[in-house]
């Protein structure tokens, strides 16, 4: 197991890429802190990590809650006193439609989610993965943040802008041990992408399964780039 004794905090880990990747790094031997709103997602996931012979930490908390973003930090230093593993892959569509037609309250929380939340792990948990010797963070976006797609805007803006985060996050982390990478996994059979192609037939994607095996590559310390931007079709096999 390659990632035995280390310490793994992945959000949205209650369904889709998040769960299918927090059994994945479970598997190979981290302590998955599991976040998400959805308590019985969590709780499925537990077992399913506990009878595979894994643990989990459950934390059940809206992303949108920033200083329980903080609290989280604070609680992981306490009991782990660092992180070796950040999986920030929660996420929200908001509505496809022309920009004009966007609700102000649909936007602000797309921002909220996939902007602002994704700062504050920066700010709370930075400490912690610098603490680790071989620190790993990995900020899942997607091809909408660079194809300025019609109808697309919300989602697109915002992970676009998760991105320059990452990637200027990663430029700090340049002579640490921390290693920073942005992931774009491509069309999965996730909730996410049935509410976003209602009319595509879910069987002709891959799974979230497909997907995590290249996560835990991603997130292991043998992944040594810095400030990259990897499609999963460049990893597929991995
Ligand atoms: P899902 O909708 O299946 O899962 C999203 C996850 O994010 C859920 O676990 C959800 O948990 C969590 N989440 C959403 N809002 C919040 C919140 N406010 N607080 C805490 N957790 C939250 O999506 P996918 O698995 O498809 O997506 C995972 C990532 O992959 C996303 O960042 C997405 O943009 C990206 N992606 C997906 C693609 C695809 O084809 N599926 C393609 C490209 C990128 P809960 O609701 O329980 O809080």
């Amino acid at each position: 197991m390659t990632l035995e004794g280390r310490v793994a905090l992945v959000t949205g880990a209650s369904r889709g890429i998040g769960r299918a990747a927090a059994k994945a790094l479970a598997a190979e031997g981290a302590h998955v802190i599991a976040v998400a709103r959805t308590v019985g997602g969590l709780e499925e996931l537990d077992d399913e990590i506990q009878k595979a012979g894994g643990s989990a930490t459950l934390v059940p908390l809206d992303l949108k809650d920033f200083p329980a973003i903080d609290r989280l930090g604070a609680a992981i230093f306490e009991r782990w006193g660092r992180l070796d593993a950040l999986l920030a892959n929660a996420g929200v569509l908001g509505v496809l439609g022309p920009l004009g037609h966007i609700e102000p309250k649909t936007f602000q929380e797309a921002l909220d989610v996939n902007v602002t939340a994704n700062y504050r792990l920066i700010r709370s948990l930075d400490p912690l993965l610098r603490r680790s010797d071989a620190g790993r963070a990995v900020f899942v976006s997607s091809g909408a943040a660079i194809k300025h797609t019609a109808f697309w805007g919300v989602y697109g803006a915002t992970k676009a802008a998760m991105e320059s985060l990452a990637f200027t996050y990663a430029a700090e982390c340049a002579s640490t041990n921390v290693k920073v990478n942005v992931f774009s996994p491509g069309p999965t059979r996730t909730a996410m992408r049935a509410k976003a192609m209602p009319g595509e037939e879910p069987e002709t994607l891959k799974t979230a399964e497909d997907v995590a095996p290249a996560l835990v590559n991603l997130l292991s310390p043998s992944f040594v780039e810095n400030g990259a931007r990897i499609e999963f079709s460049q990893m597929a096999g991995s």
